[in-house]
């Protein structure tokens, strides 16, 4: 239900007097960007699109919206993959993106101090003069804004060694909404490993715009290591090469990434920019080892054994930093590769124990043929995070509902092996049912109190991320009966 039409032009006028100009977007056409985040089988047109440009419009936004009891959707870069972004339509849409100023960069405090719109790689970019870079480092990373970062505790290639989002934020300005304080900035962390109290950055983190405006994050900035050599590995079958993930961890190495792909991954990059990658292999490995030269001299030999004892059919040192560069670009480039290959595609990410990779990928490939779908895999392999890529035809009357039944058994077959829903693209609307699997009614009311806690009117993001009581007896009830 939305506001009656004459609160609804109240609203739009005060909201034009924080956003004037073209930074308010009420046009069917203007809004037409916006309705959809990089999931687009979930749409909806918002009320109005505000574009904030500072703190201040963000705060008075938060407050105009609790005031008239309209819902308010962030949106960073919109490059997410769980419709977390997806306006609300009788909501504001508010985007973050404008705000995209780096405020600091402080070579001795290693760190870098930025507004929530600033795209990822910029950091590492503005950073490299120092010698410093931002290590998490998502596939999107030339797109996604570090607000949606932090909202979605994103992860990326390198994040094996040097850990996701949250183990790289110091401190985050929130703009609160939450009874006595709507508006009101709250500073979570410090210059501080730690703090006393409740870990409310830890929280912020993966709490995907439903806690609190994200309008200003402090970063932690990584050395460039001295120097970077990289390995492909080939393997015969898809089990040998995820067995070898674990058997590399085991022999003591973290790699700084550690990424798998499967044949129709391969295939289909091969194919869009012409990586180098060895056709004929079932799956390839490519691994980055970092740090000081001997060291690195040192890990190469541990894990060229390893690879070779784990059943590699030919493991190759990239020659120079052209090849290196171009074995990347292929990992980098496999979505919009695997994108050719049929009209759409879904990405998935569950995570699952390391040692249960190979188990998993079968299980994938048998629920691939139950649904008559095919699935590429082109993955996060050393933190386990999984990304099946399930390929369908929209214009197939029954293909999107098959799909989804494909990704639902892959994600609680994760479950199952002890693992997870979501490594990093968070739930948002897509997982929501599979919310109700991973926890019980006990663990899901903490998560609720949470949220009335810090959102008692319900008004950022709601209906997303958290199931409610109903939904999660209704979708149990029907994983029950076999649907
Ligand atoms: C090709 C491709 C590859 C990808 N690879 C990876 C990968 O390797 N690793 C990974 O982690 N993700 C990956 N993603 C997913 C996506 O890029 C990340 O989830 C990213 O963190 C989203 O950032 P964004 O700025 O686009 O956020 P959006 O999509 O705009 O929003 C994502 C969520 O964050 C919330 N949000 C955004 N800004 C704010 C704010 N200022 N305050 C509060 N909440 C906010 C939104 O409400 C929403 O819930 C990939 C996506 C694509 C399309």
């Amino acid at each position: 239900m939305g506001l009656p039409d004459a609160s609804r032009e109240s609203f739009l006028t005060a909201l034009r007097k924080i956003f004037p100009g073209e930074r308010l977007l009420c046009g069917r056409e203007t809004i037409a960007p916006y309705e959809c985040d990089a999931l687009p089988v979930y749409c909806e047109r918002p009320l109005a699109v505000a574009l904030a440009a500072s703190e201040e419009e963000v705060a008075s936004a938060l407050r105009l919206c609790h005031q008239f009891g309209v819902p308010l959707v962030s949106r960073g870069a919109g490059t997410g993959l769980s419709a977390g972004a997806k306006p609300m339509a009788q909501g504001l849409l508010l985007v973050t993106a404008p705000m995209n100023r780096i405020l600091d960069l402080d070579p001795q405090a290693m760190t870098a101090r930025v507004q929530p719109g600033v795209i990822n790689q910029q950091i590492s970019t503005a950073a490299a003069p120092l010698g410093l870079y931002y290590a998490p480092d998502p596939s999107s990373q030339i797109a996604c804004s570090i607000g949606g970062n932090v909202a979605e505790n994103a992860g990326g290639v390198h994040c094996l060694k040097y850990g996701v989002t949250v183990h790289n934020v110091l401190s985050v300005r929130l703009v609160s909404a939450s009874a006595e304080c709507v508006g009101e900035i709250l500073t979570l962390g410090g210059d501080c490993l730690s703090q006393p109290g409740y870990d409310l950055l830890a929280l912020v983190h993966g709490s995907e715009g439903g806690l609190g405006v994200i309008t200003e994050v402090t970063v932690k900035l990584t050395p460039i290591p001295e120097q970077t050599r990289t390995l492909m590995a080939d393997f015969a079958s898809v089990r040998a090469a995820a067995d070898a993930v674990s058997a590399i961890v085991r022999a003591g190495v973290i790699p700084a990434a550690l990424e798998m792909m499967d044949k129709l991954a391969i295939s289909a990059t091969e194919a869009f920019c012409h990586a180098g990658y060895d056709l004929e292999a079932a799956a390839i490995l490519l691994i980055d080892l970092d740090g000081h030269p001997q060291e690195v001299d040192v890990e190469l030999a541990v894990v060229e054994q390893v690879l070779k004892v784990s059943g590699a059919t030919r493991v190759q040192r990239a020659a120079d930093d052209g090849q290196r560069a171009r074995w990347w670009k292929g990992r980098k480039s496999a979505f919009p590769a695997i994108g050719r290959l049929s009209p759409d595609y879904y990405c998935i990410d569950g995570t699952v124990p390391r040692h249960r990779i190979g188990e998993v990928l079968e299980a994938t490939e048998r629920f691939s043929e139950k649904y008559g779908l095919r699935v590429a895999n082109v993955f996060h392999a050393g933190d386990g995070n999984l990304h099946p890529i399930i390929m369908f035809d929209g214009s197939e009357p029954d293909a999107l509902a098959r799909t989804e039944k494909l990704a639902a058994d892959i994600l609680e077959y994760c479950i199952a092996v002890g693992g997870t829903i979501t490594g990093e693209h968070g739930v948002g609307l897509e997982k929501i049912n599979q919310m109700a699997v991973q926890f019980n009614d006990a663990e899901l009311e903490q998560f609720r109190a949470i949220k009335r806690a810090l959102d008692p009117s319900g008004l950022l993001n709601p209906d997303k991320q958290i199931p409610t009581l109903a939904r999660c007896q209704e979708y149990r009830a029907l994983r029950r009966s076999g649907d």
